[in-house]
């Protein structure tokens, strides 16, 4: 008989709990909602809200919607000019920025308005929402860099006062190799500030669900295919558990999985949703009659 475990562990992280409570609550007093680019990485999830209605709407939209509409900005934050042309067009905003960023903007903010301005570094991906927010911070000069490959590369003065963050989801490992390299190429260690602002509900994952891993026969790891923290923390599973599976749904969990397991545990990332994970296990629970 199979036994099947949900982990604790997984799941969303209270950023993105916060914002799709305030994205029902929302739409629950007053009907109709838009959401400026996906609430998160999940097809399932926004799909679900969509039907609540929540619809999702990307930039350029944000510049085509009659006064008055009311736009809920998600976990990841948003720069200064969104909030400008939001109030340029009367839309009503719903800010559910996680705070952990709202306050990594602020601090970045302040650091950009000293005088002399320092150089500002972050370390994260190109182009994600959250980075362009912060980015946004600093009308744009900071400079982003995705890995230790690329802060090598990276052009700066080292006689400057530099001053390093990194995006929230980004691994601790990578950033303090990132520091490292910046500290040494200082030409004084006090030249160079490193803010401590990789977000905890995030970085312990990884080695607690590489426990989980190891508990189990077998691994069905629930996700959906745009979330980039997905696939890390799914190649941690892989690494210890060779019978690790990636799914998005019930519907793609297959029987021969099952041969030979007798506990199967099921997680997921921060953009996974709980009622998916127990979809997953209701599932292997039917298939695991059948065996
Ligand atoms: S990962 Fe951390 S900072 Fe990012 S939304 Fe979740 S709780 Fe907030």
């Amino acid at each position: 008989m199979l036994k099947v475990e949900i982990d604790s562990g997984s799941g969303f992280c209270f950023g993105v709990t916060t914002a799709i409570r305030k994205a029902e609550e929302e739409l629950g007093e007053k009907g109709a909602l838009c959401c400026l680019g996906d609430i998160v990485h999940n097809n399932a999830e926004v799909e679900r809200l969509s039907t609540l209605g929540l619809r999702t709407i990307g930039h350029k939209e944000l510049r085509t919607l009659p006064g008055g509409t009311r736009v809920l900005l998600r976990a990841h934050g948003e720069p200064p000019a969104t909030y400008t042309l939001a109030a340029e067009r009367g839309l009503e905003i719903i800010d559910a920025t996680c705070p952990v960023v709202i306050q990594l903007q602020r601090r970045i903010r302040r650091v950009y308005e000293e005088d002399p301005r320092p150089q500002i570094i972050i370390y994260g991906k190109r182009g994600h929402a959250e980075v362009l927010g912060l980015v946004g911070q600093t009308e744009g000069e900071a400079i982003v860099v995705e890995t230790l490959e690329e802060a090598q590369a990276a052009v700066i003065d080292k006689n400057r006062p530099l001053c390093l963050f990194s995006q929230t989801t980004k691994s601790l490992e990578g950033y303090r190799a990132v520091g490292e390299h910046f500290k040494s190429q200082m030409a004084s260690p006090d030249l160079l500030r490193v803010f401590d602002t990789v977000c905890r509900q995030v970085s312990g994952r990884l080695s607690s669900i590489e426990d989980f891993a190891s508990r189990h026969d077998v691994i069905l790891f629930v996700c959906g295919k745009k979330s980039s923290n997905g696939h890390a923390l799914y190649e941690a599973c892989l690494h210890k558990n060779s019978r690790s599976h990636m799914v998005d749904s019930p519907g793609a969990i297959r029987k021969e999985w099952f041969a030979n397991g007798e506990s199967v545990g099921i997680c997921g990332a921060t953009s996974t949703p709980l009622w998916l994970m127990e979809a997953c296990r209701d599932k292997v629970e039917t298939i695991a009659k059948s065996l």
